[in-house]
């Protein structure tokens, strides 16, 4: 379903006070120098004064506040099309009310309400043309272009402000969105995407310019089994106290992500050695970590540690890595393990 605001009566009505106040301006002068009579002035304080207000008012009150605003952008170009005739068609001020009006629907992100605005204004010309003769004066002198000049100005800035405040507040927005997408909600490391973003810079630069990289790919052991004894939120918190625990013993230029569940991913600009030496500090550390209320629960982890290959994707990376987790597993967990080589064993 489309996004119908129910703030947007708020929005537009000081921009509808602004832009009806100004527009009396030269329709007054017009009506001045056409020496019109009561009706045309009951009609300016009523169009230009009064409905901004009744407006506001009524799509306040009004159950769908977006379908009310709506309806009375329809009214704007109904009452902007009745002062064409009544200005004898004075060229300027009929072609900047047709204009601002017109730019009003489309600044208000309506889908389409200008393009059917349109037929509601030429009726209103027509309509109050065949009642007031279609007398026609195109001609605007001095006075009444001087009179226009505040609309044109000052509403054209006033709205290009909102659109320029409205622009900021998206680009903040989006930033947020970015930072959301980048993290794991539950744990504050990379998410998978940014991480396999990350890693594929790294493993490029393995493979174009030679800087070492190892991969770490790490699980929790019988992990199914904390959260069957523990609960779900105890095993939330063992995600989140081996994503810190992960920080703590891992340098701040390791790249560290959450695969899914309870896999998480490093990947290390040092050779394969240095790496290891790393793997076993954290798979140490993480057997000592304790968890308030929970007497009796500790952790391990199994590593994956797979140096980065000379040729093929993050994909051939992460199974190499994936192969040694493997392994890892099924030499009795709560080690790291490599390709080729039985690298450390559990018993610390
Ligand atoms: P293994 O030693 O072979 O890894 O055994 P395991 O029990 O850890 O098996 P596995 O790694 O396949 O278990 C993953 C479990 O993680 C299954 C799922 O219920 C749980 N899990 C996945 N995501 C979350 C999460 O966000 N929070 C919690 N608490 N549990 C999760
Ligand atoms: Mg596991």
């Amino acid at each position: 379903m489309a996004f119908r605001p129910r703030y947007l009566p708020r929005l537009t009505y000081p921009f509808r006070v602004l832009g009806m106040g100004l527009a009396a301006l030269p329709i007054g002068v017009v009506l001045h120098d056409l020496q019109a009579g009561w009706p045309a002035w009951a009609w300016l304080v009523l169009t230009c004064g009064l409905w901004p207000h009744l407006a506001f008012l009524w799509a306040r009150r009004s159950a769908d506040p977006y379908a009310a605003e709506a309806r009375n952008f329809l009214i704007d170009s109904v009452f902007a099309g009745s002062w064409v005739p009544m200005m004898h068609f004075n060229l300027l001020p009929s072609a900047v009310l047709v204009t601002v009006v017109t730019a009003d629907k489309v600044n208000s992100g309506i889908p389409g309400l200008w393009l059917r605005a349109l037929p509601a204004m030429v009726l209103a010309m027509l309509v109050v043309g065949l009642v007031t003769g279609f007398e026609v004066d195109l001609a605007s002198r001095t006075a009444v272009v001087l009179a226009c000049l505040p609309i044109m100005a000052i509403h054209t800035l006033a709205v290009s402000a909102n659109i320029y405040r409205l622009m900021r507040r998206v680009q903040a927005q989006n930033r947020q969105l970015e930072e959301i997408t980048r993290r794991d909600t539950l744990t504050g490391v990379d998410s998978r995407g940014h991480w396999e973003d990350q890693a594929r810079r790294l493993l490029q630069r393995h493979q174009d310019e030679g800087v070492p990289a190892s991969l770490l790919l790490l699980d929790i052991d019988h992990f199914k089994a904390i959260n069957d004894r523990h609960g779900h939120g105890v095993g939330d918190d063992v995600l989140r106290a081996l994503a810190r625990c992960m920080g703590d013993n891992l340098p701040d230029t390791g790249i560290q992500g959450r695969l899914g569940g309870d896999e998480f991913v490093v990947a290390l600009e040092l050779p394969a050695a240095q790496a290891l030496g790393l793997a076993e500090r954290l798979r140490t550390a993480v057997q000592s970590l304790s968890f308030p209320g929970q007497a009796g629960l500790s952790i391990s982890i199994s590593v994956g540690l797979a140096p980065a290959p000379a040729a093929g994707g993050l994909r051939t990376w992460l199974e190499a890595a994936d192969a040694a987790l493997y392994r890892a597993k099924h030499a009795g967990r709560n080690r790291t393990e490599q390709p080729g080589t039985l690298s450390a064993e559990a018993g610390a």
